[in-house]
């Protein structure tokens, strides 16, 4: 990336900034919380708008009820929406494909602002989703604009869309844009998921997850005779006893990646809800218990859930429980893409060029809608970079820093300059 590119980039994002500003507080003015997944048709309406104004072809998604299984029961009823803005430079190809999630988690207690209030104040834009991740939507769509002002004609396509969903899941979201065949390999050459993993990181993956509920069968029976009965509350004892003996050693194991924060840098499992029994003196029949279990690079689902289902299976033989039912939640391989190659490359360079540092590589502790663009689009070249700050993510006070998000913008128009290429 020559440096007077780089200029030209800047003073375009210099020009725009006031412009950026307001869009992004009336971007945070529309409460898009979720669950249930409010005002979805009036975001992406003023998304939209804003991409058919910078001579996009903006196609709106409507998702359809057969993908909204994953649903839970309070979002019923709540039409899913994506948004798709396509410009297209003097050629179709490469293509990159922007994209973001424009659902918020709940605003929650402890603000000192209006969450939905837009509040722009010393160089901050306060507002819940300001970092995660209306401000990399914003930045996104703001690129191209960038772009457009410093007047750098794109070779090949330019492609961002904003969907639901993330916060729950995605299946809805990102899912469905994927496997709606919108972002694929076939079409897509280049993909930057805008997630807040840091201004200055680019993240080449994340850890997996996996959430499953286990209810485990006993007999009931008067809490006088529990001969008489099986109690699968010591069922659990039982299972969490040899969790820990069988399963926890071999969580020791540190990843080669850089998970940040270090902590997260081991897999991780957790029970983290629990249920049983309704009588003083009745040995309940059923113990059921929810787990989060987040898994290194180096391991997998299958892994994972083969562990677990064999300690049950051994209750079971071993007469400790009657049977077992293992309920799936969230089985999500841990992703990873290579440091080598162009569009890693192309951010290390702008974003080099742009913050005057070196950019870092990290991985995320927890999931997002990368996978879906790796895994089931198919996609190597999808990593994720935006301008919110982890730190901030579903916090009170949600805010982004007017500076990170315009050095977002600019290191993003370089990079689509840089892959794309320019009609110079
Ligand atoms: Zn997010």
């Amino acid at each position: 990336m020559e440096s007077a590119m780089i200029e030209r980039i800047h003073a375009a994002a210099e020009v725009l900034r006031p412009r950026m500003e307001a869009f992004l507080s009336d971007f945070l003015k529309i409460d898009t919380e979720n669950p249930p997944g409010r005002n979805y048709e009036k975001c992406v309406s003023f998304l939209g708008e804003k991409m058919r104004s910078l001579g996009c072809e903006v196609e709106y998604v409507e998702v359809p009820e057969e993908a909204l299984d994953s649903l839970p029961e309070e979002s019923k009823g709540f039409p899913r929406y994506i948004v798709v803005g396509t410009y297209k430079g003097t050629r179709e190809r490469p293509a990159i494909h922007f994209s973001g999630h424009y659902d918020v988690v709940p605003a929650g207690g402890g603000w000192t602002v209006d969450p939905y209030g837009g509040l722009i104040a010393d160089g901050k834009i306060f507002g819940r989703g300001a970092s995660d991740m209306k401000s990399g939507i914003a930045a996104q769509i703001f690129a191209l604009e960038t772009l457009q002002h410093a007047g750098i004609p794109l070779k090949g396509s330019f492609v961002s869309s904003a969907v639901p969903d993330e916060e729950t899941g995605g299946q809805p979201g990102m899912g469905y844009l994927v496997r709606s065949g919108r972002l694929t390999k076939e079409n897509t050459d280049y993909c930057i998921i805008t997630e807040p993993l840091d201004p200055d990181m680019i993240c080449l993956g994340h850890r997996g997850t996996l959430w499953f509920t286990l209810t485990l069968k006993g007999v009931q029976s008067h809490g006088s005779m529990p001969s008489e009965g099986l109690n699968p509350i010591e069922g659990m004892r039982t299972l969490l006893e040899r969790i820990d003996r069988r399963i926890r050693p071999q969580l020791e194991r540190v990843s080669m990646y850089p998970v940040s924060p270090e902590r997260s840098r081991k897999s991780t499992l957790c029970i983290t809800t629990i249920q049983a029994g309704s009588k003083v003196n009745t040995i309940p029949d059923t113990c059921s218990a929810s787990f989060d279990w987040r898994l290194i690079p180096e391991q997998s689902v299958e892994w994972a859930k083969g562990e677990i289902l064999s300690i049950c299976d051994e209750l079971v033989r071993e007469g400790v429980i009657l049977e077992y039912a293992y309920t799936p939640i969230v089985e999500a391989d841990p992703t990873m893409v290579d440091e080598d190659q162009p569009l890693v490359d192309a951010l290390k360079t702008c974003g080099k060029a742009v913050l005057g540092k070196e950019m870092g590589i990290n991985f995320s502790p927890g999931m997002d809608d990368q996978r879906f663009a790796v895994h089931e689009g198919g996609l190597r070249a999808a990593v994720v970079y935006g301008p919110g700050r982890l730190a901030l993510a579903h916090k009170s006070d949600e805010h982004i820093a007017v500076d990170d998000l315009v050095k977002g913008v600019e290191i993003m128009a370089a990079v689509a300059a840089e892959l794309l290429g320019t009609e110079e």
